[in-house]
């Protein structure tokens, strides 16, 4: 059977994409932290979806769109760019997401900026469309999948919906967001909560990490919209159309990660046993409850001193805005900068415990790369926070709760005293789920449910 034709969007500074796309086919993903930090757009989770289309299909409208100079920029003004990017995305949408409403702005020109950046990218995937259905008249293929990603494009695809019916343009239009959906009581906060609803509801199909977050937003789509919807089956109702609400976690290449252990020169020299943290510099990711923590592990069990290094990687990140500039001087006497993934993968491998405890997170890629390096034997111990998507799954890893310190100090000691054969047991469990569902397995799981979508359409048709 073919494969359908996909079409994404990412927001980019011109200046970067050059770099980026360099980058993005290496896999060298902190090397784009290195370039700008703008560039974080696409790092991370969704970088490694892209690197897995770029090595894995070869999809018409990816070689005409992604690749190197084919990829389509949004140009915007700097001081556009900021008001939507440092501003709305990333000081409205990430921190009310991550239900720390707080530490939010709601700010009328920064959401302004994010509508007009977000009619820019409809407009631009319009047009990409309108190129593929000349091409598609002549070969008679199904319609192109339109997948929008994260909370940096979330009212895209009702203009792209619109636009396309306007063109008598045939597409089935996705969307996936990255981070958590909160819950309702933390999303009404938001001035514009019906415009993104309604913006994301322009999909046939919207993705999240875990079931609790398609669950937030089916509640939403209810209680603000006043939606039908059917929390059993995920499916909410808006003007006549079925938006179907699917849990899609995402994984890791894990197999890379595996290659690159196997292949990474050792990096920790040291007799202690390591305590690894890594994460942007970010206040969802509990760095300072983390440092906290350790201090209270020591506290306790003097025993460990010197004989236990917490290692902490705290990559720059998102700069321009105030809450990260303040988080940076409270963690500054720590390692700040970023590492290269072979590096990372030795880090990884070598750890004897990777300290995974955000306060909020909407999958968290380190647990399951930490996972995928464990091929020393005896392995490491995971220790994760139910606060993140991978908490959520990875059930042989250690919990803990970063909000309550002295258990905190409590399981990272177990974990520090772990015998060898429970860490295997465990440890063997994780691997083998996080093998089976890697980023491979999230993007053919994306494909087989927007297929289903086609099969119920013919049913009702
Ligand atoms: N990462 C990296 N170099 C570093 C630190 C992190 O390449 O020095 C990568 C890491 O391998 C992972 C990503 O950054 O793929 C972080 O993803 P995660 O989901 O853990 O957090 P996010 O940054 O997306 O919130």
């Amino acid at each position: 059977s073919h494969l359908p034709s996909i079409v994404t969007y990412i927001v980019i500074d011109v200046n970067v994409v050059e770099s980026i796309i360099t980058s993005m086919t290496a896999h060298l993903q902190s090397d784009l932290d290195r370039e700008t930090q703008r560039s974080r757009t696409i790092a991370g989770a969704q970088l490694s979806y892209f690197a897995w289309i770029l090595e894995n299909f070869q999809f018409e409208v990816l070689t005409e769109y992604l690749i190197l100079s084919k990829i389509v920029p949004i140009r915007a003004e700097p001081k556009l760019f900021d008001s939507y990017y440092n501003g709305c995305c990333n000081g409205t949408f990430w921190p009310l997401f991550h239900s720390m409403p707080d530490r939010a702005t709601f700010i009328a020109d920064h959401w302004r900026a994010y509508i007009k950046i977000n009619q820019e990218f409809a407009d631009k995937a319009v047009h990409a469309l309108h190129l593929l259905k000349a091409d598609k008249e002549k070969n008679g293929n199904s319609p192109p999948i339109v997948w929008v990603h994260d909370y940096h494009l979330m009212l895209a695809a009702n203009w792209i919906r619109q636009k396309a019916e306007e063109l008598e343009i045939k597409c089935k239009l996705a969307f996936f967001l990255h981070i958590p959906f909160p819950p309702w009581d933390i999303f009404r906060l938001l001035p514009w909560s019906d415009e993104v609803l309604q913006g994301i509801l322009g999909c046939d199909m919207v993705g999240f990490h875990i079931t609790d977050y398609c669950l937030n937003f089916i509640d939403c789509c209810q209680r603000n919209l006043g939606c039908r919807v059917d929390r059993k089956n995920l499916l909410v109702e808006l003007g006549g159309r079925t938006i179907c609400v699917r849990p899609l976690p995402i994984g890791v290449p894990f197999d890379r990660f595996v290659q690159l252990a196997q292949n990474a020169k050792p990096v920790l020299s040291t007799a202690q046993k390591v305590i690894l943290g890594v994460d942007r510099l970010d206040y969802t990711k509990g760095l300072v409850h983390r440092l906290k923590a350790f201090e209270r592990l020591l506290e306790k069990y003097p025993e460990h001193i010197e004989k236990v290094l917490l290692l902490q990687i705290s990559v720059p990140s998102r700069t321009d805005v105030k809450e990260y500039q303040d988080l940076k001087e409270e963690m500054d006497q720590y390692i700040y900068g970023c590492v290269g993934q072979d590096e990372l993968a030795a880090f990884y491998r070598d750890s004897a415990v990777a300290l995974v405890t955000p306060l909020r997170d909407g999958m968290n890629l380190v647990a399951k790369e930490f996972v995928a390096c464990q091929i020393n034997n005896p392995p490491g111990v995971l220790i994760v926070s139910p606060f993140a998507g991978a908490g959520e799954m990875m059930h042989e890893a250690l919990i803990c709760n970063p909000y309550e310190l002295d258990d905190a100090a409590e399981v990272i000691h177990r974990a520090l005293i772990m015998p060898e054969d429970e860490r295997t047991v465990r440890m063997n469990h994780l691997r083998r789920r996080e093998q089976l569902n890697d980023v491979d397995s999230w993007m053919k799981s994306f494909l087989k449910a927007m297929d289903s979508l086609e099969e119920e359409a013919d049913d009702i048709g």
